[in-house]
Order: C-alpha cells, then sequence, then structure tokens
C-alpha cells in the first residue's frame, strides 16, 4: 500500500472539500502525476536536492550509543543536516517546483510552530516565488524566531485571528485564500494530511529519506531489525518508512508525543491514546483527538512540531492493519534522549525527533546485536534552545533573557533614530 487507491488508504484518506477546492485539487493531482513522469522534472529536482538541500544526507552509525545501549546497532539518519535544518525542505522543494511548472507564482502556506513556513519561504527564495504564510496569531507570538527567519527570507507572515488562533485556524485561512486564488496560487500543504491528492504528493517528495536509507543499506551491508520515526502529522514518518511498507520487515515504529501523562489534553498520541478516535477533519478521514461532535481536544507536548491533533491518512491505516507499530514517549523521556545523543555521540537533536531517540533507546535491547535499528533524526535541536534551556538550566536562562532586555532597552533610541532614517 504505498500509494492510495482513488485517494484512499484503507478506510482511511479521501477528499472531503467543498465544491470550489474541486478544481484545484484536480489540477494539482493530474499535474503531480504528469511532472513525476517528466525527466526534466525529476533532474532539476535531483540537482536542487543535491545543491541546494545538501542530499544524500548521512547515515551515521552511532558507536557509543550502540555500547551503551547494549543491544541493536545504532544508526542515525541525519536529517537535521539539511539546509534549514530539518526534513520539511524535501516536500518544500518539490511542491515549489512543481508550482512553478503550473505556471503558479504566488504560494501559500500554513504553519504551526513555524518550522514548515521557514522550509517554505526558504523553497520560494531559492526558486524565485511570492510567498504568503499563514500562521495563527498565538503561534506568531510565540515563535518569533521562525517569523524572524521566514521574514528574512522576503516572505510575508499573516497573522490569522480567527478561531484559536493556532495552526488549524491557519489551515483553514489557507484552504480559503486557495479556493479564490488557485489560478495564480499554489497551496504548500506542509504534512501527509489534508484532502487527496496532498498525502501522495508529501509522501513521494519525502520518500527520499528511506530511499537513500535503503541505498546506504545494501552498499554497507546493514541489515536493519527496526526503523523509527517521530510523528506529527506524519511526513518524516512516512517518508522515511515509505519504501519498506510492502516488505514485511523490517519494524516499522512510529513514536507520538506522550506529553505529561495519558489524560485527555495532555498529549498528542493519535493512535495510542484513549481519546482517539476516527473522524473527518480538515477535507480528509483518519484518528484524530476530538470529541463526540468532532470538536477538536486540546493536546500538549514538549515540542512544538508534534502536537497536531491529526494524524496523515496513510500512517493510521498501516496503524490499524498493525504494519506500523506506535509508541507514545513522554516529554521526560524526548529530553532525557536530547541530552543522550548530544553528550555520547556529539548529535543535537530535535526535540520532536528525540521522540524516536527515545523509543530506539527503549528498543534497543529487543533487537538482535547483528541488527541495526535506525531512527530518522528529522530536524537538528538548535531551534530548540528556548525550550531546553529553561528545562537544562533555568536560573541562567533568565538572567540571559533579562540582560537582553535590558540591553536593548538601552539601544532603544538607536533603533528608534535608524527606522527614522529609513522612513
Ligand atoms: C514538523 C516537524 C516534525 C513533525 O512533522 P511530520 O510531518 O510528522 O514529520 C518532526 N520533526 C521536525 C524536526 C519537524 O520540524
Amino acid at each position: 500500500m504505498s500509494e492510495s487507491i482513488d485517494g484512499f488508504f484503507d478506510q482511511y484518506g479521501g477528499r472531503y472539500v467543498a465544491e470550489v477546492l474541486s478544481r484545484p485539487l484536480n489540477e494539482l493531482e493530474s499535474a503531480f502525476r504528469q511532472a513525476m513522469k517528466d525527466q526534466s522534472f525529476l533532474d532539476e529536482l535531483a540537482t536542487i536536492r543535491r545543491d541546494y538541500i545538501g542530499r544524500e544526507t548521512p547515515l551515521y552509525f552511532a558507536k557509543t550509543a550502540t555500547e551503551l545501549l547494549g543491544g541493536a546497532q545504532i544508526y542515525i539518519k541525519l536529517e537535521g543536516l539539511a539546509n534549514t535544518g530539518a526534513h520539511k525542505i524535501n516536500n518544500a522543494i518539490g511542491q515549489c517546483l512543481l508550482a512553478k511548472r503550473m505556471g503558479k507564482t504566488r504560494i501559500i502556506a500554513e504553519t504551526g510552530a513555524g518550522q514548515h513556513g521557514v522550509a517554505t519561504a526558504a523553497a520560494c527564495a531559492k526558486l524565485g516565488l511570492e510567498c504568503i504564510v499563514y500562521m495563527g496569531e498565538v503561534d506568531v507570538r510565540r515563535q518569533q524566531p521562525n517569523v524572524a527567519a521566514m521574514e528574512l527570507y522576503g516572505a510575508k507572515v499573516h497573522a490569522v485571528t480567527s478561531g484559536s488562533r493556532t495552526l488549524k485556524d491557519a489551515v483553514n485561512e489557507a484552504m480559503r485564500d486557495w479556493a479564490s486564488h488557485f489560478d495564480t496560487t499554489h497551496y504548500v500543504l506542509g504534512s501527509a494530511l489534508g484532502p487527496s491528492p496532498f498525502p501522495d504528493i508529501v509522501r513521494t517528495f519525502q520518500s527520499v529519506i528511506g530511499e537513500e536509507v535503503k541505498k546506504q543499506c545494501a552498499e554497507r551491508g546493514i541489515d536493519i531489525g527496526a526503523m523509527v520515526a517521530c510523528v506529527g502529522g506524519g511526513s518524516n514518518a512516512i517518508g522515511f518508512f515509505s519504501p519498506f511498507i510492502d516488505q514485511k520487515e523490517p519494524r516499522l515504529i512510529g513514536a507520538e508525543a506522550g506529553g505529561i501523562g495519558p489524560d485527555i489534553g495532555q498529549n498528542a498520541s493519535r493512535m495510542t491514546g484513549n481519546a482517539s478516535r476516527q473522524g473527518i477533519v480538515q477535507g480528509y478521514k483518519s484518528r484524530f483527538l476530538i470529541d463526540e461532535d468532532g470538536q477538536s481536544l486540546p493536546t500538549r507536548s514538549i515540542s512544538a512540531g508534534l502536537d497536531y491533533m491529526g494524524i496523515g491518512p496513510q500512517l493510521a491505516a498501516l496503524g490499524s492493519s498493525g504494519r506500523i507499530e506506535f509508541t507514545a514517549i513522554r516529554d521526560k523521556d524526548a529530553l532525557e534522549a536530547v541530552s543522550f545523543f548530544a553528550k555520547n555521540e556529539g548529535i543535537l537533536f530535535a526535540l520532536e525527533s528525540a521522540h524516536a531517540g527515545a523509543a530506539a533507546i527503549k528498543l534497543a535491547k529487543e533487537i538482535q546485536k547483528d541488527k541495526a535499528i535506525i531512527i530518522n533524526m528529522s530536524g537538528r535541536g538548535d531551534k530548540d534552545v528556548f525550550i531546553t534551556s529553561p528545562v537544562f538550566r533555568p536560573a541562567e536562562w533568565i538572567q540571559f533573557l533579562h540582560a537582553e532586555i535590558e540591553r536593548l532597552e538601552s539601544q532603544k533610541d538607536i533603533h528608534d533614530a535608524k527606522s527614522m532614517e529609513a522612513q
């Protein structure tokens, strides 16, 4: 089941949208199918992957971690070394290139924590496209470093003030924009979810991760026992697993956000949690954290990228069929995994990816010593300093923030003069 059948993965997926979105979705689907058969498109994508994204990313043998954990050989796929620091650029570049081919000049995207917004803004800067990022007003306020990066790349960040002013409202706003401007505009959706054909498109552009792993393991004679990825919407996981889905082996394991506990509002466990239900939300059928009336329930995770209420339909189907196993990783175990790999391997995991790291730490002894566990490090952790520093060294961090404010306020008259000059 590596591709959908009429947009469905078993009972999940589909295209549950208002009539106005049928045309852009149909147009996108046929343009995508044509592009993937066009050698000049594939060649251009391959060149950008090599020269701009920095592919292929290394498959790193974590020797010290392997010795310390005393089980399987631990390998880490270093997606965090991709330009912009995470796997999201694989999808952003692919879709922006497709949009250009379709003659679109304007790109819109939704973003929650800001990572997908940053990747899309960078891709648009590289390819010379106008970029508008819809972001909930609440997220704009708490994710300023990413907003600053998007603006540096030349994107316009549009703060969404409807509803809860977070990710799902940003998605609604982007859909609305797309419905009325699709002649000039492509909507770059950020994960392997949403109405068909987005789950197929995003998986296809992310499957470069799994294809590389397959090749790297074959070249080096690595026998894979298990592969582990973190799961937000599911794009890094499905891209990493994709070439292995139709085989019985290796074990494929998705790590969801276990947050601070099993109760409603304490986690974002769509596959393992007790608040999970089947539903149709934002254009597709899948498993969601919603109540009986289909209203979204609050979610929680220390990692900003794993707290969406839904999961991609293909992962939901593969979880139900048993091909992919799911586990929930608590915040504290993810933090411990960040320290473990930083201290023992010199590799700083993003908090999201550290959920996969923590799952691998738990799994290591279950897998034979001559087999490998491959962890997808979906991103690097530099971006998390505002979350990890207050946990690991709170007093110093508070002092630093106070000092920064003082420093900036003492320079305020300089900034004021500068902005006057500019006017
Ligand atoms: C956004 C993000 C995720 C979660 O998104 P998926 O679509 O589930 O991959 C995971 N890791 C990092 C580093 C991210 O930025």
